[in-house]
């Protein structure tokens, strides 16, 4: 890394010239395999200009990611062991993930997946209709959870023919999505990726990842509630962040926000120990005492499950708080 890559504390990002100073400080960071990248409407989001806003701070690069940190490494979750197909996770009965693209609209600088060989070309036509067989061959998945990369970046029309295609599989009763698209680009989202799913004949969810209240406007609550009147279930799952969402007051604000966009409370990450992230890991005991906190305040259904995701596991972990709660 250049002498000049690190990046100042807390810079005040003056107005004007805010965008091409968080880009230049961006471009310093020599991670070229997952670079800076943020939307315009993410940016219409920050509130303190510094480069300690919460919202910034997920997806500005510093150079205490290319410190290497014992106990990060590249693939902390068992994902390439976990490969059925290029493009089809199975770790838990029942459920099969599909990667449908490589890309996001944003990344997220804590992201478990931003080592993940995409570029092996994982995602194209050729390998989702190899997928897809794969899920039809096999009678015991009954949910099939769309992932990515964000799957939402697909073209109305593109996503339109996939969940088309899904629907013929008949052992299928669910389908999840899996997206930060509602919160980080909802222009991105057309007419027919809401029609899509709300003329599927599959019960569908939408897992949306929001993790400050910040990130919910009032062009989120238009999504949401375009989705909810297409018979779409909304989730949130959020990852534990410090300097970002490890206060209780945050987590409460973001409960209630959800809830008031129609949106329900799903799961509380543990931080998935990727190399680069590890500046945003908040102990367990501290996340137990957030939960507690929570569980003080706020009532029951708008409480996430706090979990982690241990490799080889039947199924995400809750974190053991011990008498702690
Ligand atoms: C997290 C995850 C799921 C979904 O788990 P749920 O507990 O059902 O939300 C499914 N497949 C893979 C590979 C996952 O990592
Ligand atoms: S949108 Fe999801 S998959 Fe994409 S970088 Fe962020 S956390 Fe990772």
């Amino acid at each position: 890394m250049p002498e000049n890559a690190q990046c100042p504390a807390a810079t005040e990002l003056p107005d004007g010239v805010r965008r091409e100073q968080v880009r230049a400080q961006a471009d310093a960071v020599a991670d070229r395999a997952f670079a800076f990248r943020m939307t315009d409407h993410v940016l219409g989001q920050l509130r303190t200009q510094t480069t300690e806003d919460p919202i910034l701070r997920q997806f500005l690069p510093v150079s205490e990611e290319m410190r290497p940190v014992p106990g990060f490494g590249t693939d902390p979750v068992g994902d390439l062991a976990a490969r059925q197909q290029p493009a089809v996770l199975q770790k838990y009965a029942g459920r099969a993930l599909l990667m449908v693209t490589g890309s996001c609209a944003v990344h997220c600088r804590y992201c478990f997946r931003r080592h993940f060989p995409y570029d092996e070309g994982l995602v194209d036509e050729a390998r989702i209709e190899q997928a897809l067989s794969h899920v039809r061959d096999d009678p015991s998945i009954t949910e099939l959870i769309l992932s990515g990369g964000d799957p939402m970046v697909l073209s109305e029309r593109r996503w339109i023919d996939l969940i088309r295609r899904i629907d013929t599989i008949g052992h299928l009763r669910r389908l999840r999505v899996h997206t930060r698209i509602p919160t980080v680009h909802p222009d991105h989202l057309k007419p027919g990726h809401f029609k899509a799913l709300a003329e599927s004949r599959l019960r569908c969810v939408l897992v949306a990842h929001v993790n400050h209240p910040d990130e919910l406007d009032q062009r989120s609550a238009t999504v949401f509630e375009a989705l909810g009147r297409a018979g779409v279930t909304c989730l949130n799952q959020s990852v534990l962040l410090a300097g970002v969402n490890d206060r209780v007051e945050t987590l409460a604000r973001l409960s209630e926000a959800l809830f008031d966009q129609g949106v329900l409370p799903y799961y509380l990450h543990q931080l998935d120990r990727v190399a680069g992230a590890a500046h945003f890991e908040v102990p367990r005991e501290i996340g137990c005492r957030l939960m507690a906190g929570l569980r003080a305040r706020l009532p029951g259904y708008l409480l996430p499950r706090y979990v982690v995701e241990e490799a080889g596991q039947p199924a995400k972990t809750p974190v053991d708080c011990g008498d702690a709660i």
